[in-house]
């Protein structure tokens, strides 16, 4: 099955207009020689810089030839293991040099390209990769993971500790012999995982890893590059490719998909990076007094209604599905991109397989230059079929907002029961949450989630709205909201090591804390092995019962119901008439989020209990006929009918 990841002919379909060359193509390689080609409508003039060595201060200067909008050289001997830049002339002045905008390999650090043979990046048995089998947006469960954070504590049992490569171990263990790593995640039973940003960013200085700095890396210098301090060896721009690309192999042999997070929203540095550097001003949206745009509240933002970093987009997404197998997209400040862009690269990614993930954060950090109605917010996403948004809605009902120290209803905090059964029924809008106004058009356009990297991991969340809690009721809170991320309508969404109870010691923005904040602890899943036990078993329940991903808004709007139901905090989850669906006949999913036992009645009939205080089983324990339960604080009931 090599053939789904031929490149060239598939690549073709992400050019959006007709043009003479690719942004993608910015250096082509061959032993014969080296072509070179480079966007710059504005310039007078475009050097190409090779460089013998990384460090080299003499570079040969070569004069690039004008085509239209484009710069072009061809370099006739064999220059692997060589490097370049290019420079551009705008009204009158020199830019700095930069590695150009599309770089597909580069020196340690990032400032100049470098000339690969990308036949040299294959790990073994690449050609036959394939991606795990997969079909429906809703059958996926994601898990959100930092590189460093998930194999660098001690008790890991991964030797490549921080690394692409740990990625890639199995037989991993906890010092109590429990699995770790990739098998841990097998275990759990997720089918994708989302990492944290992986292109090259700018803010971990690649010639001092010895320092151990962190950073999430929402600062992008190389969009098409895999950031060096993941990789064993920086300065060999091969390494880091190899690296990744074994990391992704490893996982798609181990059945689970892997999803980029992307951050095409703005720059580490709007004048520092190729993209300024090349053609200043251009791929930026401006204030009316000329200063840079910012919506993403970190200095800039990118202009994605600009035709060519329209066109930068949709390639960039391409070349990582292409030439690293990469299975789907999370898009960092999505608000900021236009619906046009959103929908050219949902097309692009669509042609080339339509099982790959489109989603994103439908918000941006402050209002964009841009009119908010073209903007891929998640209150126009119904106009952005094929791409999906995290939900804001289910969160918030679930464990409250992160602008507040208010809880949810999975800490007791009355009022969230309309806001819950909205976000079960993925946003298209329910009778019984009629002040909730709909936002999707289809429930895979859902992101169903809790937590997240940014704000409070889940365990520090609760423990912040309910600051006297015992740990026994924050883990009794924690799985009830799991449970209603787990049985939502949308895709299920989970933050890494939420699993093993982590927490962050209250850190809420641990973007460049140290790993003492940000590594997952191995040693807890042995000391919360309850815990994860009920991660495992409710998403082998998810799996196991199509009811909780019907996958469409008529479906879903004929078969979900929200019985009444007395007293607050509390939603009796109906989903009936699930004959040649589902193999119950209906489910039945009830929240309890009171600190005290309840009793709560429903339709009466014949039911395999799932769930019930606070324990999981996907065969159920047992089969009992009865219209009513008592739900122990802060607990979850899920019964399949007969
Ligand atoms: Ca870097």
């Amino acid at each position: 099955m090599a053939s789904a990841f031929i490149a060239l002919s598939i690549l073709s379909s992400c050019v959006t207009k007709v043009q003479q060359f690719r942004l993608s193509d910015e250096c082509v390689y061959t032993p014969e020689a080296t072509t070179f080609s480079v966007w710059s409508a504005p310039a007078e003039a475009v050097e190409l810089r090779i460089y013998k060595t990384a460090d080299s201060t003499d570079p040969e200067v070569i004069q690039m030839t004008k085509a239209g909008e484009w710069w072009t050289a061809k370099v006739s001997r064999d220059l692997k293991g060589q490097f370049y830049t290019f420079r551009s002339r705008t009204e009158g002045k020199w830019n700095e040099e930069n590695p150009g905008i599309f770089a597909k390999a580069v020196s340690l650090g990032g400032d100049k390209g470098a000339i690969i043979d990308f036949k040299d990046t294959n790990p073994e048995g690449w050609d036959s990769d394939v991606r795990p089998p997969f079909t429906r947006t809703v059958d996926a469960v994601v898990y959100e993971m930092h590189m460093r954070d998930f194999s660098i504590d001690e008790a890991s049992g991964m030797t490549h500790k921080g690394k692409f490569l740990a990625l890639a171990e199995t037989g991993t263990k906890t010092p109590e012999g429990l699995s770790s790593g990739l098998d841990h995640l097998r275990e759990l039973g997720v089918t994708h995982v989302q990492i944290l940003p992986s292109f090259d960013y700018a803010s971990i200085d690649e010639s001092t890893l010895e320092k151990n700095d962190y950073n999430w890396g929402y600062d992008p210098k190389n969009y098409n590059v895999p950031e060096g301090s993941y990789s064993t060896d920086p300065a060999d721009p091969v390494s880091r490719i190899k690296e990744m690309k074994t990391a992704v192999q490893a996982f798609h042999k181990a059945g689970i998909r892997v999803i980029m997070d992307v951050v095409y929203n703005h720059t580490y540095d709007a004048y520092g990076c190729a993209l300024g550097r090349m053609t200043p001003d251009y791929f930026y949206r401006h204030n009316e007094d000329g200063s840079l745009a910012n919506g993403s509240a970190c200095g800039n933002e990118t202009a994605s209604d600009q035709e060519m970093m329209r066109e930068f987009m949709v390639e960039s997404v391409c070349w990582w599905v292409n030439e690293y197998h990469v299975d789907g997209f999370r898009f960092d400040l999505m608000g900021i991109h236009d619906i046009e862009t959103m929908k050219a690269i949902e097309r692009a990614l669509h042609e080339i397989d339509p099982t790959i993930i489109v989603y994103g954060e439908g918000w941006s950090a402050t209002q964009p230059a841009y009119p908010y109605e073209d903007l891929a917010m998640k209150s126009n996403m119904a106009s952005v079929p094929g791409v999906g948004a995290f939900s804001d809605d289910i969160r918030d009902a679930l464990v409250g907002s992160p602008f507040t120290t208010d809880g949810g209803l999975a800490s007791g905090f009355p009022g969230r029961e309309e806001g819950l059964r909205f976000g079960l029924t993925a946003a298209l809008g329910t009778p019984s949450a009629p002040n909730y106004k709909p936002w999707t058009a289809d429930p895979s356009q859902h992101v169903s989630y809790v937590t997240c990297h940014d704000n409070y991991c889940l365990r520090d969340r609760l423990q912040l709205a309910r600051p006297g809690a015992s740990e026994k009721d924050i883990i009794e809170m924690d799985k009830l909201a799991q449970t209603a991320v787990l049985t939502s309508q949308g895709m299920p969404f989970i933050f890494a090591g939420e699993e093993l109870f982590r927490t962050k010691g209250g850190e809420d923005n641990s973007f460049k804390s140290p790993d003492s904040v940000n590594a997952i602890r191995w040693s807890q899943k042995a000391h919360y092995i309850g815990l994860f036990n009920y991660y495992k078993d409710m998403i082998a329940i998810r799996k196991a019962h199509p009811g909780f991903r019907l996958g469409d808004a008529k479906l879903i709007a004929d078969k979900v119901s929200f019985p009444e139901v007395e007293g607050e905090n509390v939603v009796i989850y109906r989903i009936d008439g699930l004959a040649g669906i589902d193999s119950a006949s209906s489910l039945t999913v009830v929240f309890n989020g009171n600190p005290k036992p309840v009793e709560v009645e429903f339709p009466e009939g014949v039911y395999n209990v799932l769930a019930r205080g606070g324990e999981a089983s996907v065969d159920g324990f047992g089969v009992i006929h009865t219209s009513h339960c008592t739900m122990s604080p802060y607990s979850a009931t899920i019964l399949a009918g007969e």
